[in-house]
């Protein structure tokens, strides 16, 4: 067995007996293993399956929800990941990660596999040496090569672990770049500092979405009819585009920043360096336009700030327009601040909605779901369950604060639907694991990362977030608008009619659903 793992045992052609153990121990065989001090079983068991069985009962349980050292498990990303997909949402911008080349490869490689897109960020590749005297010269010699031979129209420098942890100062060393001839000195660069070791990509997406819009402000005296909507960390171009639908039907006059939804998604056959982003003359503008929506009000807490103490501007900072009646209030806000009318055809893409809700309600009712992922998105999708009288019962973001978590709960307190769930801060995935032995749902929302818990607790999954890298396209259907959410009715509805009809007893196994 030992040989024929070393030589690969994945996906379609795992045999049936390789169990999880073997899986745990892929390179090596139990009796490789031995008693090599890092690998020793307590006393207490005698197999891993006694280990595997223990850590179901309610003493783990209670020792796995007070741990406190280590995350297992986390569904979350750290913060220049977040600054990346910001960057890739201004027009001609090369992002910049000011760190080393693996944490680089892997941020392009998260969106690459959920997007399945080309990626574009280039990297300082700082090693060992600049660990110890510094990455000014990396970032010197990077911007230069960066600049010559990538022709961006700006570069957004944002940092990785490494040049936190040794304390570049960004500001100094683009100053000092520009200095030395590596880039003129009026091209564009914005910069941000994103450490990893605290926050999440969320932080690290609204910290380069602020730096972006402060740094390349162009402030005039007079101001624009013009409004700015600016979406939270999102990883769905169908969602821009759906905002911009409605917005367009509206007839409202608005700057989108950032905006990569032709970034994620333009055509086979073609290659473009750059592809879509909010052109760079609207960016600079942004400023000067009379007010400011934010959809979603846990992810830019830094660019809310920005526009409301330093800017000025009337600002909207609210939920994620998902479900019907968020996005409700993000058409009313949009209509009330802009002074436009909500035409008929947007009237008739909510009764259309509302209809697809109507038609599925019965299977939704009281079906208890564990939603997981990034704080705005669990927001909206548990709002969007109450909607259809189904029960959000376990709502874990590991990147969610005290302050959502407890803006969580009231939402559900605040329906019939939502009684006896609750709001999980800070918990991974593991956690949830011994919540759900405990009391098992009936269904998993969140990102791919579940799907290995689905397959445990023989639970349907419907992916939402990210990362989704175990299926086709569902970047391209939108959650938010209307559209939204006939898509989540057709997503998760379906989803537990597939599961029924796996599981039903013969009797019930009909063709009418
Ligand atoms: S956590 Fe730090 S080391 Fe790991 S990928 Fe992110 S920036 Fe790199």
């Amino acid at each position: 067995m030992g040989e024929e793992k070393r030589n690969g045992i994945d996906s379609y052609n795992v045999p049936q007996e390789v169990s999880i153990y073997d899986m745990w121990s892929y390179n090596t065989t139990m009796e490789e293993l031995g008693d090599k001090p890092w690998w020793k079983l307590p006393e207490k068991f005698s197999s891993l399956e006694e280990v595997w069985e223990y850590t179901k009962s309610k003493e783990y349980k209670e020792k796995n929800l007070s741990r406190e050292a280590i995350k297992i498990d986390p569904e979350m990303a750290c913060q220049p990941l977040g600054a990346l997909l910001a960057a890739l949402g201004i027009e001609g911008t090369l992002p910049y990660c000011h760190g080393s080349q693996g944490c680089a490869s892997y941020f392009r490689f998260e969106f690459t596999r959920h997007f399945r897109e080309p990626v574009m960020e280039a990297a300082s590749s700082m090693t060992e040496d600049a660990a110890v005297f510094g990455g000014l010269s990396n970032i010197v010699e990077g911007l230069q090569n960066a600049y010559a031979l990538y022709k961006p129209k700006h570069i957004a420098v944002f940092t990785s672990c490494m040049a936190e942890v040794i304390g570049d100062d960004l500001k100094a060393f683009i100053n000092r770049a520009k200095q030395k001839g590596s880039i003129p000195e009026d091209f564009p660069i914005t910069y941000a500092n994103t450490p990893s070791f605290v926050g999440s990509h969320v932080e690290g997406y609204d910290s380069m979405v602020r730096a972006i819009l402060e740094q390349l402000a162009e402030p005039k005296e007079e101001k624009t009819e013009k409004i700015n909507v600016i979406p939270g960390f999102d990883p769905y171009t169908a969602n821009i585009k759906e905002i911009k639908k409605l917005l367009n039907i509206m007839g409202v006059d608005y700057t989108f920043v950032p905006d990569w939804s032709r970034t994620f998604d333009y055509p086979l056959g073609k290659f473009e360096m750059y592809p879509g982003g909010t052109p760079l003359e609207e960016v600079k503008n942004a400023v000067n336009n009379k007010g400011s929506v934010i959809i979603g009000k846990f992810s830019l807490k830094k660019t809310a700030k920005l526009i409301k103490n330093k800017w000025k501007q009337p600002l909207q900072a609210m939920e994620m327009p998902i479900g019907i009646e968020f996005t409700d209030r993000f058409i009313m806000t949009v209509s009330e601040m802009t002074g436009k009318d909500i035409p008929a055809e947007i009237e008739d893409m909510r009764g259309i909605a509302l209809d697809a809700m109507t038609d599925a309600y019965q299977r939704f009712h009281g079906v208890k779901a564990a939603v997981v992922g990034d704080p705005d998105i669990v927001y909206g999708v548990s709002k969007f369950l109450l909607e259809m009288g189904a029960k959000p019962y376990y709502v874990v973001s590991t990147n969610g604060t005290k302050k959502w978590q407890k803006e969580m709960q009231a939402l559900l307190d605040s329906s019939e639907f939502g009684k006896g769930c609750k709001a999980y801060a800070g918990m991974d995935l593991w956690q949830l694991r011994s919540l759900m032995y405990e009391e098992k749902p009936d269904i998993l929302i969140g990102p791919c990362d579940l799907k290995y818990y689905a397959r445990e607790f023989d639970l349907p999954l419907v992916r939402i977030g990210l990362p989704i890298m175990d299926r086709f396209n569902l970047h391209r259907y939108p959650i938010m608008g209307y559209e939204g959410v006939i898509n989540l009715v057709t997503f998760i509805g379906n989803a537990l009619l597939d599961h029924f009809d796996r599981i039903c007893p013969e009797v019930n196994f009909d063709k009418l659903r």
